[in-house]
């Protein structure tokens, strides 16, 4: 291609530097080929969410935030643009009928999984209740399925009283048998936050429990080699479940449910990393940022470098590095 002097075409006309890649750069829209590496789904729900969201939104956002930053990981030497991430589009849903969006979820990610069975999904929602289906799908072609979810929140509130909702995901999962408490893993819980009688289901059907409190005295680490020593003696694969207001509100101020003594991202982001560099972890979501109340979109950035560090745990597996 001909260049005159730094013209570029009008469309690309930013400041380029080909010293450097973005993260954005590493989405590729599908066309149709089977897929083996990471696939990126849009979830675009929030008229499930208890208190008024526009998480509906957050899949383009994040996205986008990705734009923000480069592919190279300065800490170890490793740059990931030679990842691909297979950007499968969002999840069309109905306008009014939410049963019927949590359907489609289910659907259309049973049969993802179905056409490409070693792919390794990224999940973009919307708010919490789209992990129900979507870990319902994850399970019909998984097999035995392992849930670490982070969260301020159980998310176990009954569906007679409001129907499913982001306070219900992992109480569907379990009424339904597609999960069994002891294969649920519950990491920053926090006062304030839940009820009594949430906290004595949670007891009563053997989830494990790790409050905010057990991370500042045992360490994030130390928690997550034990939960996946746990879990991998007895399923068959692991989704990591991360609804962002496990951070403290100061590092995710997009959360529609914001509140202090929560997780910081730099602990979050480890997590991340050591769970993807585990063989039997297959698939994630991001859940619960709304765009709308984000400050110079901090949190949907905080779900970027998510993003980033669960791809650079899966690559360092590849290479064997801890
Ligand atoms: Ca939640």
């Amino acid at each position: 291609m001909k260049h005159i002097g730094h013209l570029l075409p009008s469309q690309q006309a930013v400041f380029v530097d080909r010293g450097i890649t973005k993260a954005n750069q590493l989405l590729t829209e599908w066309q149709g080929q089977t897929v083996d590496s990471f696939g990126l789904v849009g979830l675009p729900l929030s008229k499930t969410s208890i208190s008024a969201s526009g998480a509906a939104s957050a899949p383009q956002h994040i996205r986008k935030a990705l734009g923000a930053f480069t592919t190279y990981v300065i800490e170890d030497a490793i740059d990931l643009k030679g990842q691909q991430v297979i950007d499968f589009g969002d999840v069309g849903m109905h306008v009014t009928d939410l049963v019927e969006c949590h359907r489609r979820i289910e659907a259309s990610l049973t049969e993802l999984y179905e056409q490409h069975p070693k792919l390794t999904p990224i999940l973009l929602g919307g708010d919490h209740s789209i992990s129900c289906p979507s870990i319902k799908a994850f399970r019909k072609t998984k097999g035995r399925v392992g849930v670490i979810q982070f969260d301020a929140h159980h998310d176990l509130r009954n569906l007679e009283d409001g129907g499913p909702s982001n306070g219900t995901p992992f109480r569907g999962l379990l009424e339904s048998g597609a999960l069994r408490g002891e294969d649920l893993i519950q990491i920053g819980l926090r006062n304030f936050s839940n009820g009594q009688l949430y906290h004595q289901y949670a007891m009563d059907e053997q989830v494990q429990l790790w409050t905010m409190r057990d991370i500042h005295e045992r360490k994030m680490e130390n928690i997550i080699t034990e939960s996946l020593h746990r879990l991998e003696k007895k399923v068959d694969a692991i989704y990591v479940s991360v609804d962002m207001d496990v951070l403290d509100q100061a590092f995710a101020p997009g959360c529609p449910a914001i509140g202090p003594g929560g997780l910081d991202s730099t602990t979050l982001l480890k997590a991340i990393e050591q769970l993807a560099h585990h063989p039997l972890v297959h698939g994630m979501d991001i859940v619960e940022i709304d765009p709308s109340l984000d400050f110079r979109d901090m949190t949907s950035r905080v779900a970027a470098h998510v993003i980033l560090h669960f791809i650079l745990g899966k690559m360092k597996l590849g290479r064997n590095e801890c």
